[in-house]
């Protein structure tokens, strides 16, 4: 094959991982960009792999019946929502064909039943959290490119393009998490380029305006963190305070000087500028102190129902000895906590077990305990018998997955239950499969999260075999 041949009036005949959709040209697979199942279009290819191809839908011969105008008007240009030109029911079959391709068609898993996926009722605007970049090189999409217009001015705040680290789409609109987000990101942008404080360049490392947190929560509180690089304390005052006059009822106003390599900043002092240092989320009578280095997941309202899903999946009676595996703030752990005799919580970052720490306080609960450790060193046999053998183990573990030693210590644990909340059905299979000599899948309920991304979550109960 040389070249970038074209095939014509190809059928897209199914979704694909990462977004993508799928044809196949003479039985060979090829994973397109750019189009969705039930399109008749004309492929380019872009890349030849042993086994497959890739390549980028270029003409429309038919579009698809599921198909609905994008919302917004950066698809197409921003990684975000890729699926945002199929409709939500098309979206939802897919996500579920995902969960069983990955269990059952490629992870050879016996899987006696799919519960239907669980879509949440906002499709839209459900973020609580959103990172936005300032780059002094913004993304060109193709029409400013096709314009043959100058750009002087290419500074930009928006989302990291993928495959361009130094650059970012400068949004005009994003309908992930609302008007409050939105009207504060307009507000900062405009503020900080009436005053032509300069942002960033990453690759030589210089500007002011480094980058933009908000996030939300459902008791109303509100947290903006803006990451500065330069330490001018003069415009940092200066831009912090128009926020502040812009924005008075922003509940926690912080900011951070990071002259790092890196956007993290889980090493650096927060400053407060206005009101407090934390907000709250709730969840059934449970509050969760959040502050500006701790993780919640970012979908609130879809989160409660996974952790109910997971809390029916464990089912506990109260006598329980629960284990809650990549606990994160704990959050799992303390909802399940009132059905369970105790629960040990365990997770690799020590800021997120001093929060897990500090809710469980805040909530009166007096049954969980937890440590931070790498999960392969410290969950094994011996751990377990110190603090007591597993009835149910329940473990959400980030998209790689487990290790295998976890694998094996969950298979020899002889839990009777095991919940496994995952973000990846791939690696989930894979792991599944270490554990079905002695445990069989018993229930599966797939669960949407992340409405017009390809994203899936994933809860699986398995019992032990007897
Ligand atoms: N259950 C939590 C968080 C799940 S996200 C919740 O619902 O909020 C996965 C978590 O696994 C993250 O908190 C991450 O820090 C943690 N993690 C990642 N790698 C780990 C490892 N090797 N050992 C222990 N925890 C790990």
């Amino acid at each position: 094959m040389k070249g970038n041949p074209i095939y014509e009036k190809v059928e897209i005949v199914a979704a694909s991982s990462e977004g993508k959709s799928l044809a196949r040209i003479d039985n060979v697979v090829v994973f397109v960009n750019n189009a969705v199942p039930g399109d008749v279009v004309d492929v380019k290819i872009m890349r030849k792999h042993r086994r497959f191809l890739e390549g980028t839908a270029i003409h429309f011969h038919t579009l698809s019946k599921d198909r609905v105008e994008p919302v917004c008007a950066h698809f197409g240009t921003c990684g975000g929502c890729k699926w945002q030109s199929l409709n939500y029911a098309t979206q939802l079959k897919y996500k579920q064909q995902q969960v069983h391709d990955a269990l059952v068609r490629i992870g050879k898993l016996e899987v006696p039943e799919f519960q239907p996926i669980m879509g949440p009722t906002e499709v839209y605007n459900y973020r609580n959290r959103l990172d936005f970049g300032f780059s002094d090189k913004k993304w060109l999409t193709i029409e400013e490119i096709q314009s043959g217009v100058q750009i002087d001015d290419r500074s930009g705040l928006g989302f990291h393009i993928s495959g361009a680290f130094d650059k970012v789409l400068d949004l005009k609109e994003c309908h992930l998490q609302g008007e409050f987000s939105e009207s504060v990101r307009k507000f900062v942008r405009e503020y900080t380029r009436k005053k032509n404080y300069p942002y960033f360049n990453i690759r030589d490392q210089h500007g002011l305006m480094r980058s933009l947190i908000i996030r939300t929560s459902s008791t109303g509180e509100t947290m903006v963190i803006v990451q500065f690089f330069d330490d001018n304390k003069e415009q940092i005052e200066d831009v912090m305070r128009a926020i502040h006059s812009e924005f008075p009822n922003i509940t926690s106003l912080l900011y951070i000087i990071n002259q790092k390599g890196n956007d993290t900043y889980f090493d650096l002092p927060v400053h407060v500028y206005a009101g407090r240092d934390h907000m709250f989320e709730a969840m059934e009578g449970l509050k969760f102190r959040i502050g500006p280095k701790s993780f919640y997941q970012t979908n609130s309202a879809q989160a409660y129902e996974l952790y109910k899903v997971t809390r029916e999946f464990a089912g506990l009676t109260g006598n329980e000895v629960v284990y809650d595996l990549y606990t994160g703030t704990g959050t799992i752990a303390q909802f399940v906590s009132s059905k369970a005799k105790k629960v040990i919580g365990v997770e690799l970052v020590p800021s997120a077990i001093a929060d897990a720490k500090e809710n469980a306080g805040l909530n009166g609960i007096a049954n969980c305990s937890f440590f931070a450790s790498d999960m392969k060193d410290i969950f094994n046999a011996s751990f377990m018998n110190e603090h007591g053998k597993p009835d149910v183990i329940i473990t959400d573990p980030p998209r790689a997955g487990m290790h295998e030693d976890v694998c094996t210590a969950i298979r020899d644990s002889g839990a009777k239950r095991i919940v496994y909340v995952s973000c990846n059905p791939a690696s989930q299979a894979r792991d599944l499969a270490i554990l079905s000599p002695h445990y069989t899948i018993t229930k599966v309920q797939p669960v949407d999260m992340f409405p017009q991304t390809h994203h899936v979550e994933n809860v699986v109960q398995l019992d032990v075999r007897l």
